[in-house]
């Protein structure tokens, strides 16, 4: 076990949103301080922190100096250049690894690195022009869907493909970016796992969780999900497997289909992966009030060098995001029975951007 972190020390959180908010929350209350590095002034995480830097994630000066406070340093977005992780790990060890990010920031490698372990994913072929787009077509069958290699999120950058028409229209919609099309999945429901990985290669996992998406948004997450014993073991391996693989050190979130249908094979192998989160998620926000320990303390446990935190959890629980103009109900939220409401503190509340979100407790069944 490495020397862990005392109370008093700084971790450097690179992004502002609320993610870092939540994590300089329950960094707090273990006595452990937060320092940001946000590319935007006013970030739902700096109001939160005991520091906070504003500056691009490509000033090499500013980043340099801000990881020159810190203990540690940590993300909490996923599209963070890998030149400002080189930058920070000059001054202060950088957790989770650089590779993991590397490897979820870009579909194509992402993919290739599950099929290397042995995990299921759709079926997927890389799409740079018109030559692989048919290529890609003759390997995966329509429907489909065509997505940016990288910096796609919340269902950005995505396009349903249902004919040849359709694939040259969405090729062309991309502009050159390079394009993964991935075969469209026939799922009965959406499934994640969160699992902690520590310094020392402890693994914790929390219970799967079953998501429900509107308009490639995460709407709301229930626990438990509603499938097999023997599908909720393999989804909890897989995500042992991903984090084992990639040496992560914190929180990985790994999301699933469950496929439609019988299984002729077992339960387990109706899973197949979409994507990892190499960080804190949404899918995990029930865990600060459903469990003793949630996914925001026990990545800051795991990068500090402690041991990791108790992931059981004592309630069932469904959240639900506030997004838009859902936020506007926080009054009638605020005096709900067995619900927990947390609020990020954006001023604005434009489409589409996550506002908080609500916790609803129930007795665990
Ligand atoms: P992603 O950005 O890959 O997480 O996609 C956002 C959402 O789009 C997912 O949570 C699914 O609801 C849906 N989606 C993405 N890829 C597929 C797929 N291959 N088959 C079916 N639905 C998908």
């Amino acid at each position: 076990m490495p020397n862990p972190l005392p109370p008093g020390s700084m971790i450097g959180i690179l992004g502002g949103g609320q993610l870092g908010r939540m994590l300089a929350l329950a960094a707090a209350r273990l006595g452990i301080k937060t320092h940001i590095y946000t590319d935007e002034p006013n970030a739902p995480a700096s109001a939160v922190a005991a520091a906070s830097t504003t500056g691009s994630f490509e000033d090499e000066s500013t980043l340099a100096a801000f990881a020159g406070t810190v203990d540690v340093v940590t993300c909490e977005f996923e599209n963070v250049p890998a030149r400002a992780l080189e930058i920070a790990g000059r001054m202060a060890p950088v957790h989770p690894p650089a590779n993991a990010f590397a490897t979820a920031q870009d579909r194509l490698t992402e993919k290739d690195f599950l099929r290397g372990l042995g995990i299921a994913v759709a079926e997927y072929a890389a799409v740079d022009d018109a030559k692989s787009l048919r290529d890609a077509l003759v390997r995966v069958k329509l429907p489909a869907i065509l997505k940016t290699r990288r910096f796609g999120y919340d269902g950005k950058g995505q396009a349903l493909i249902r004919n040849e028409a359709e694939a040259a229209a969405a090729l062309k919609e991309l502009r050159g970016q390079p394009a993964v099309l991935e075969a469209l999945v026939a799922f009965e429901r959406e499934v994640s796992v969160i699992v902690v990985r520590g310094q020392d290669g402890e693994l914790g996992f929390y219970d799967p969780v079953e998501n429900v998406h509107q308009n490639g948004i995460l709407a709301i997450s229930r626990v438990p999900a509603n499938i097999h014993a023997k599908c909720a073991f393999e989804a909890r391996r897989i995500a042992g497997k991903v984090a084992d693989a990639l040496s992560h050190v914190g929180v990985l979130c790994v999301e699933m289909f469950q496929r439609e249908g019988e299984a002729p094979r077992g339960e387990a192998r109706r899973l197949i992966v979409n994507e990892i989160a190499p960080r804190v998620h949404n899918s995990g926000h029930w865990t600060i009030d459903a469990c003793l320990v949630s996914q925001f303390e026990n990545h800051i446990r795991a990068i500090a060098g402690w041991p990791l935190g108790d992931t059981a959890r004592h309630s069932d629980a469904v959240m639900t995001n506030l997004i838009g103009a859902g936020v506007e109900h926080w009054r009638a939220l605020a005096g709900e029975e067995n619900v927990a409401l947390h609020l990020y503190g954006k001023a604005e509340a434009r489409p589409g951007r996550k506002m908080g979100h609500t916790t609803r407790l129930l007795p665990k069944r």
